[in-house]
């Protein structure tokens, strides 16, 4: 699939509906930035588009992220990682060290262990609130309704450098009020990043508000 898959194509189309949805918004199209998601993909891959200009990458899962991307980094030291998968808190050692964004901080004691992490390193990732807008039970993120006082105490309590929320909408759902709840509850909060939608939706989350789109088969193909 990949050899064949025409990746500088695909990000530039990309690109391109990015800038396209953002001015239908009335929007800064520089406002929206392209995460390029590239779990499952090889080095060889990404390495189409690092060629092509893309620098900002997200990975859901810390151990296949500390195989690909120290050489990666190593060649292209301005490139930017984001995790966008769940956190284990036995793996927060090796996201701190390797991410430049978690964008999964979910629950009270992995935020305690990544405040913790970030005062031993001495390192400072960016972090977001996943929140699960649809409630889902098997899906990771603070509930709704927990919601307000966890991003509070992110911030108070073990003041890490929140910089915005996260979601996933439900498969079978119109993404639309997802997104506008993610994009309400940011803007409740004072917090400058949304990150929403994927290769599905991209261009509804735009329309919503998102700050951060995370594309991976749009660009990459099917895994
Ligand atoms: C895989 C993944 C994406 C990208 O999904 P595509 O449909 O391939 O664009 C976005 N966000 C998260 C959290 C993911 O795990």
């Amino acid at each position: 699939m990949t050899e064949t898959h025409d990746v500088a194509t695909h990000l530039a189309q990309v690109k391109d509906r990015i800038a396209t949805a953002a001015q239908a918004a009335g929007r800064d199209p520089a406002s929206v930035a392209l995460v390029a998601v590239t779990k499952t993909h090889p080095p060889e891959t990404i390495r189409l588009a690092l060629a092509a200009g893309q620098r900002v990458f997200g990975e859901n899962r810390v151990q296949e992220a500390k195989a690909k991307w120290p050489a990666l980094k190593a060649d292209y030291p301005d490139l930017r990682l984001h995790l966008i998968g769940p956190l284990q808190t036995n793996k927060v050692r090796d996201a701190i060290a390797l991410f430049d964004v978690i964008e999964s901080v979910d629950r009270p004691s992995l935020a305690e262990s990544l405040a913790r992490e970030m005062e031993r390193a001495k390192r400072r990732p960016l972090c977001l609130v996943q929140v699960n807008t649809g409630d889902e039970p098997q899906k990771a993120g603070v509930a709704r309704a927990d919601a307000d006082a966890f991003i509070e105490r992110c911030r108070t309590e073990f003041t890490l450098p929140l910089a915005g929320l996260m979601c996933i909408p439900p498969h079978d759902q119109d993404p639309a009020p997802h997104f506008a709840l993610l994009d309400a509850l940011a803007r409740q909060h004072g917090l400058a990043e949304r990150s929403m939608g994927m290769s599905g939706d991209f261009e509804i989350a735009i329309a919503k508000g998102a700050t951060l789109v995370r594309v991976g088969t749009a660009i990459f193909g099917a895994r």
